[in-house]
């Protein structure tokens, strides 16, 4: 996966990648010639005395080393250029993949690993590319060049390059072989810590309701443990590793002066190409090291690629259809044929045999106890899952069939948990339209009962909300929700129990006004309270995912014992009379 992943997104970047190359080439030559020039510098020039030759090497070894300087500047600009450019596509493209997902694709990865590979993952791909583009030319070139002018300062010194390079392997590959499982385990203690901190988050004003922050500062507690733990070992094996690795430079280094030296003393050996010599080595020694981080880069980036590959790899269980069929009239007629729906996984169908329709200008009610489906039920109609058999329409053409963009232009819905996104009230109430005017967005804003509260503060439209709404009460975040929705203009709503947080006052005038506005409209409502729903045309009484019964609320109240249970448990006596 990561080779298919580099491949896929150096792409764009070939022609940069070849200028890092190149500019790598010629800085790491230029490094390898270096020290050949120090030496002649010392055995031609300094132990003979010849002036001359001393600045005319001299002067082309700073030539040298200034090209050298300038070409390891490029390499390194533009390599982390196009690293950081490919990190930043392969994010893009985790972030479009994620958007595109349907509910069930989400929840079967969890939304704190999504996070994390979006993030963490691509950044550790990332740093190899990096890695990669800095030193994945330098470095062999480097070991294999540096070998050569090695032996060509002298050849008995040699068996030094032998030893040492092969004990540093050595010594580097044990630690990093020790190193790569506790890279993947961090890598799912961050999702862990990810996913205990959301929860934690999201749901705080939960934890300090039931007063459970010292149970979940434990719970943190424990996979923070956890994540130290793991770094704590790796932290422990890099201690080692710089020791040792130092202590094999510092060993090698004493070995060519010793050995060096005698051959020196017996005149074997020029001063100049010892100290070339040592330079080589050290040149080889580092290259190997660097050589050998980035293999040990290598696995934990591949296992980030795995990871991002999963998502990536995802074809969305909800996509559009290959020929989508435009509906002949588009009044926003809703009917559902036989529709029996399962949630992935799960052994008992959440809805069975479910059959209705809801027309233009009338208003359908979904009423029955909770956990009977009711939500399920209108969340197939925008599709956020398909069923399992049977059939949705909307106006006569399965919702399979249609256009995604279709459904949603055509169709508001009004979830059950009212979410508003960060930004200001307008730029939420322009979430479905963004060429909405402003006297559409008051219009709406009237509608919904939420003109008041908005008005009310100075800020008006542009009065700041957090993130997920948390900064509006529930019921100002529900109208702002129907509000947002009205905003659109669609053919059908969906209002999943969207006057539950409201008073029953409010929630009587809202309903009056909607009436006004959505006449033409398919309203379907899922509701709680039979206050709410008693005036619609119809009502489906939903148990256990079936529907028992339907009618009006007045027939209801004759002839189903369910309805009316429902109906003796909210309404006191008088009222039902
Ligand atoms: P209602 O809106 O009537 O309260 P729901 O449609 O929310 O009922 O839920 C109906 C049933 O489906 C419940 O038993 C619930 O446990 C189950 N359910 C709801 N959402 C999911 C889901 N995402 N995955 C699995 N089961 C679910």
């Amino acid at each position: 996966m990561l080779l298919t992943l580099i491949r896929r997104y150096s792409k764009p970047y070939l022609p940069q990648i070849l200028a890092v190359i190149l500019f790598q080439l010629a800085s790491t030559i230029a490094t390898l010639y270096l020290p050949s020039l120090n030496a002649k510098i010392i055995d031609e020039g300094v132990s003979k005395g010849d002036t001359d030759y001393i600045w005319q090497t001299g002067a082309l070894m700073l030539a040298v080393a200034f090209g050298q300087v300038i070409t390891a500047v490029a390499g390194v600009y533009f390599g982390s250029r196009v690293a950081m450019s490919m990190g930043r596509d392969l994010r893009r493209e985790v972030f479009r993949k994620v958007s595109s997902f349907s509910a069930k694709d989400v929840n079967a990865f969890g939304a704190p690993t999504l996070i994390t590979r979006g993030t963490n993952d691509v950044q550790q791909v990332q740093m190899l590319m990096l890695m990669g583009l800095n030193f994945m030319v330098s470095t062999p070139i480097m070991c294999v060049g540096g070998i050569i002018m090695a032996l060509q300062e002298d050849l008995s010194l040699s068996w030094l390059v032998w030893v040492s390079v092969p004990v540093l392997v050595a010594v580097v590959g044990y630690l990093v072989v020790r190193l790569m499982p506790l890279f993947r385990s961090m890598q799912k203690k961050i999702d862990a810590i990810n996913g205990v901190l959301r929860e934690q988050i999201i749901g705080i004003r939960v934890v300090r309701a039931f007063v459970r922050e010292p149970y979940e500062v434990k719970r943190f507690g424990a996979a923070n443990k956890d994540l130290t733990e793991v770094s704590v070992k790796i932290g422990n094996l890099f201690v080692l590793m710089f020791p040792a690795i130092g202590m094999i430079l510092h060993l090698s280094t004493a070995a060519v002066l010793w050995f060096g030296g005698e051959r020196v003393d017996s005149g074997a050996m020029e001063v100049g190409a010892l100290t070339a010599f040592l330079q080589y080595l050290l040149q080889i020694l580092i290259a190997v090291m660097m050589g050998t981080f980035m293999a040990m880069m290598i696995p934990r980036a591949s296992v980030c690629a795995d990871r991002i590959g999963e998502v990536l790899d995802v074809e969305p269980s909800i996509h559009n259809p290959a020929a989508p069929v435009t509906p002949a009239e588009k009044k926003g007629r809703v009917e559902f044929r036989d529709v029996t729906f399962k949630y992935p996984g799960a052994e008992e169908p959440v809805l069975s045999n479910i059959s209705f329709s809801a027309e233009p200008g009338q208003t359908l009610a979904i009423i029955g106890s909770t956990g009977s489906g009711k939500t399920t039920l209108v969340s197939l109609l925008p599709r956020l899952y398909d069923v399992a058999s049977g059939d949705v329409l909307l106006d006569g053409v399965p919702v399979t069939e249609l256009d995604r963009d279709e459904i949603t232009s055509r169709v508001a819905s009004v979830p059950q948990k009212p979410y508003l996104f960060s930004g200001t009230i307008e730029h939420n109430l322009r979430f479905g339209k963004t060429e909405a005017t402003e006297d559409e967005l008051w219009a709406a804003l009237e509608t919904a009962q939420a003109k008041d509260f908005v008005q009310e503060k100075s800020a008006g439209l542009n009065r700041r909300i957090a993130q997920g709404g948390t900064n509006v009460s529930g019921g100002q975040r529900q109208r702002l929700c129907i509000a947002r929705a009205l905003v659109t203009q669609p053919k059908v709503y969906l209002f999943d129990d969207s006057f539950s947080a409201l008073d029953v006052a409010t929630d009587a005038r809202l309903r009056r006004a909607l009436k006004e506005k959505t006449r033409d409209a398919t309203v379907i409502i899922v509701a709680q309270r039979v206050s709410t729903i008693a005036d619609a045309d119809q009502i489906l009484v939903l148990d256990n995912g079936r529907i028992v019964d339907r009618g009006t609320h007045e027939e209801l109240l004759e002839t189903s014992p369910t309805y009316q249970e429902i109906v003796e448990s909210q309404l006191s006596a008088e009222e039902v009379a």
